[in-house]
């Protein structure tokens, strides 16, 4: 038995995998896909949201801003790209001018810093690509952008570091409740745990009706991106946000933390919640809207469109509860709940003690986390880098300058990757303008020798998505 079941390794699950593992309990972490990630927190805007956005007393206005500077920390703290950029909410009339003012003070009763109104040739004083058109702008210096991913990796790993244990391919499938445990049945076998959390994201929903009636209605939302190549060159420095609708936050124009450009998203309802096509009416919505903030904006330099599903729901706040005695609901964690993921962890763990779960610090708990980013490590101490592992002078990612050695590094990791995808999120290959056509291959090979696994099993990315077909010899394996 377990103490502690989290259902969905996303951010809301990883953050509290990683806030648990500290304590003398027994964490199980279930996750239906192949690895840490994979819904709402690998397809987001990826920014740090300041935290004016969320009405004060919901949830998401608490635990914004609190997780604004968690996020902050602890990205320092395990390693995880991020950079503070501020941003821009931009006004074109009157209206949306006297929007920045609720903005503004909704932000200070939630506790932001730093928070100032400029007028449009201010705004274009600091960033000159904006449109001549904007008559005033909200700037907010404590946002940020983040490689979401690797921050729910990294507190995974460190998780598991500490003992959690990660079930991907295990998908749940009913919970049944007795007088001090659930039984979970998933479709990898039977588990049982004390406590269980539903972290399900666009399915938590279901999770939550399994063990009660329906209490809130996830209205799955789809926003589309495009992303675009850096030799676009620097068209803002912070992120530029349209003036927020009923619908969401809005078209952005943002920074990554690679130097490219997201631009995006829409906000499209739609039925089934893990559908995740990009669709041609989005795409031309989403690039005039970033025109209309970013004139100089070319979507010729596109390198890839993606789409993400939001867990929006019929109530207009993230749904945090006990829905039953031991049965916690992190549910419908829509926009921003990859900022607010630390807060959120910090107080499930306050509910989950207050519920009855003991929690005595570990002794020995192993945080910290250092990921080699070779191109980014001084001259003098590549070579000898080189001369310790030559795999570090073998260059696999072109555009990303990523090499052999950091992929092997990546693949032996607390939590491998088994996919091309995974080494991606891991490692960084394929990030760049090739989205990679050139490195995907090498890649492959790489995994297959590493892991010492048939090069026809090597998926490209979720379950199923195998990139070789045809039969492989043994010897073929053996050299590959
Ligand atoms: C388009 C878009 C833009 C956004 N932009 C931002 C932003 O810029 N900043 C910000 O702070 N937030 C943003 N968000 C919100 C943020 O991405 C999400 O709130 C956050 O990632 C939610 O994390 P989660 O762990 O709750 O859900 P998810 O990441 O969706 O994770 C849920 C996990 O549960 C798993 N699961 C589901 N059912 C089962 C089952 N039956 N058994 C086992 N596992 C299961 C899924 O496979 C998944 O891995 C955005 C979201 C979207 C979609």
């Amino acid at each position: 038995m377990h103490d502690v079941a989290i259902i969905g390794a996303g951010v809301t699950g990883c953050a509290l995998a990683y806030t648990l593992s500290s304590y003398e309990i027994s964490v199980l972490l279930l996750e239906k896909e192949n690895d840490v990630a994979m819904g709402a927190t690998r397809a987001n805007t990826a920014i740090i949201h300041a935290g004016f956005d969320p009405e004060p007393h919901s949830f998401m206005g608490k635990l914004n801003v609190e997780g604004n500077r968690a996020c902050y920390a602890l990205c320092e703290a395990l390693d995880v790209e991020h950079r503070r950029t501020g941003s821009w909410v931009v006004a074109f009339d009157k209206e949306q001018r006297d929007a920045l003012d609720v903005l503004h003070q909704q932000g200070i009763e939630n506790g932001c810093k730093g928070l100032e109104i400029v007028s449009g040739d201010e705004a274009r004083k600091r960033e000159p690509n904006l449109s001549s058109e904007i008559i005033g702008a909200l700037w907010a210096p404590e946002a940020g952008v983040i490689n979401p991913w690797e921050f729910a990796l990294a507190m995974a790993e460190v998780a598991v570091r500490n003992g959690v244990r990660f079930m991907p391919n295990t998908e749940v499938t009913g919970i049944t409740g007795a007088s001090d445990h659930y039984d979970i049945e998933t479709t990898e076998g039977h588990y049982r745990a004390r406590y269980v959390v539903n972290a399900a994201g666009v399915e938590s929903d279901s999770i939550h009706n399994m063990v009660a009636g329906p209490a809130f209605h996830i209205v799955p939302t789809r926003g589309e991106y495009y992303l675009l190549d850096r030799s676009i060159g620097t068209l803002v420095k912070s992120i530029v946000f349209q003036s927020p609708t009923s619908a969401g936050k809005g078209i952005t124009v943002s920074p990554t933390i690679h130097d490219n450009f997201l631009i995006g998203p829409n906000s499209e309802k739609i039925n089934d919640p893990q559908d995740t096509s990009v669709t041609r009416l989005a795409l031309d919505e989403i690039r005039e809207a970033a025109r209309h903030l970013v004139p100089s904006l070319d979507t010729r330099a596109s390198i890839r469109n993606f789409a993400g599903v939001r867990a929006n729901s019929d109530i207009n706040d993230f749904y945090i509860a006990f829905t039953a005695p031991g049965f916690l609901d992190l549910a419908a964690i829509k926009s921003p709940g990859l900022t607010s993921a630390p807060a959120v962890a910090r107080l499930a763990k306050d509910m989950l003690k207050a519920e009855g779960l003991s929690l005595s610090q570990k002794a020995h708990w192993k945080g910290g986390r250092q990921v080699i980013r070779f191109k980014e490590i001084p001259e003098e101490e590549r070579k000898a880098f080189v001369k310790n592992n030559p795999l570090y002078g073998r260059v696999i990612c072109r555009c990303e300058t990523i090499t052999e050695g950091e992929i092997v590094a990546a693949l032996k990791r607390e939590i491998p990757p088994v996919s091309i995808d995974g080494v991606k999120r891991r490692a960084g290959t394929g990030m760049g303008r090739c989205q990679g056509g050139f490195c995907g291959p090498r890649v492959l090979e790489i995994i297959a020798r590493e892991q010492k696994r048939d090069p026809l099993t090597i998926e490209e990315d979720a379950r199923g998505s195998q990139v070789l077909t045809g039969t492989t010899k043994r010897e073929d394996c053996a050299h590959a």
